[in-house]
């Protein structure tokens, strides 16, 4: 050990030392004391949608000013919209192959590339949105849809509810199951094989030509969303009937990111993604039915020609007989659709259970 001396004469050099490095001028920089900030990630993501498209535009821009400010800048997100990368129903091939890091649109449209993506959109006769989001978080769902989109080399996660979608617009009744034969209807996901099984001709269309497509007679129907994105397309001016819903009862929106992307991040960073995905998601909900609101009431006040139907039980019995039908074909080809047909139904046992004494009753109960 150091005598008191010993201590006494390195103290007395120590300040020496000190005192002639303080001397010097000008100081050497010091990088080590003065770190500069690591360059940001930045992300790019590739939506569905067109440029500020209103409710689903809104939950990419919120997600990229979400993820810059939780991350103080560390991650950000670039946002390609349709116009940009020409390829609305190309979003998951771009986001597997890499050129895209995220994508936002809706898993049933891929269901020609892989059946089993179409479940985790929204099914007709199936869950609503609250029960669904249940489902996906609590209930198994989510894990499912991984299931489905490893082998693509992505991740799934909840994108955004639309809440219960309208049945769509029609420009004549449909008055009995006959009057579906022939009928060229816009209507994506499963809800389309079961018109095809009725005789309809369900095909897709990008919502930017939706318009053009209904005014020019190439269909005779479409169903978009609902009061909160339908009144900006203007179908009420081209086709009077507005019929409730049967298909979608509670569309969830998508986000897909590449998984060497995911996995090439820092913890925290992927915490706040998957965090601010559920906040734009569940943000996206409150904004749809509120846009839904506000815009059903405006409709009815300044276009009172437009006339609400609802389906005749004739014509939704034969569509949930070909809808269970359909569910039993596709269950019997794959033990992965089983799995997931399987799951769907039991959780709508038992949320449905729920949703009769709690939501049902109470709208059934009110008094005048
Ligand atoms: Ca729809």
């Amino acid at each position: 050990m150091y005598g008191n001396r010993s201590v006494a004469l390195i103290a007395a050099m120590l300040l020496l030392l000190l005192a002639a490095c303080s001397e010097q001028s000008p100081t050497p920089p010091n990088v080590a004391a003065t770190p500069q900030p690591a360059k940001p990630i930045v992300l790019k993501l590739a939506e569905t949608w067109g440029p500020n498209y209103p409710i689903f535009g809104d939950a990419t821009q919120k997600l990229a000013a979400l993820v810059e400010q939780m991350s103080a800048g560390r991650l950000r997100i670039t946002i390609d919209s349709a116009n940009k990368h020409k390829a609305p129903f190309g979003v998951l091939d771009m986001v597997k192959a890499g050129q895209y890091d995220i994508g936002h649109s809706a898993s049933y449209y891929w269901k020609g590339k892989d059946p089993n993506t179409l479940y985790f959109t929204s099914m007709p006769f199936s869950l609503t949105a609250p029960e669904q989001l249940a489902w996906f978080y609590y209930g198994g769902g989510i894990d499912l849809m991984q299931k489905v989109y490893a082998k693509h080399g992505v991740l799934s996660f909840p994108g955004g509810n639309t809440g219960n979608q309208m049945g769509g617009w029609f420009r004549k009744e449909i008055n009995s199951v006959e009057d579906l034969q022939g009928l060229k209807m816009r209507i994506p996901g499963f809800a389309g094989e079961v018109l095809a099984k009725l005789g309809a001709k369900p095909t897709n269309i990008a919502p930017g030509e939706l318009y053009t497509a209904l005014e020019r007679n190439t269909i005779d129907a479409l169903e978009w969303v609902g009061p909160s994105l339908d009144l900006r397309m203007g179908f009420h001016k081209i086709a009077p009937y507005y019929y409730t819903g049967w298909h979608e009862p509670g569309t969830e929106l998508q986000f897909i990111v590449n998984q060497k992307t995911w996995d090439g991040l820092p913890d925290d960073l992927r915490t706040i993604l998957r965090t601010a995905m559920q906040a734009v998601a569940f943000d996206m909900y409150a904004r749809a039915f509120h846009d839904s609101a506000e815009n059903w009431a405006a409709m009815k006040r300044e276009y009172p020609d437009i006339q609400v139907k609802t389906f005749p039980n004739e014509v939704l019995v034969a569509l949930k007989r070909a809808n269970d039908e359909l569910l039993a074909e596709f269950a019997a080809a794959d033990p992965v659709a089983k799995e997931i047909i399987d799951s769907l139904a039991s959780y709508q046992a038992k949320a449905r259970g729920w949703t009769a004494i709690s939501d049902q009753a109470y709208l059934n109960s009110m008094p005048d």
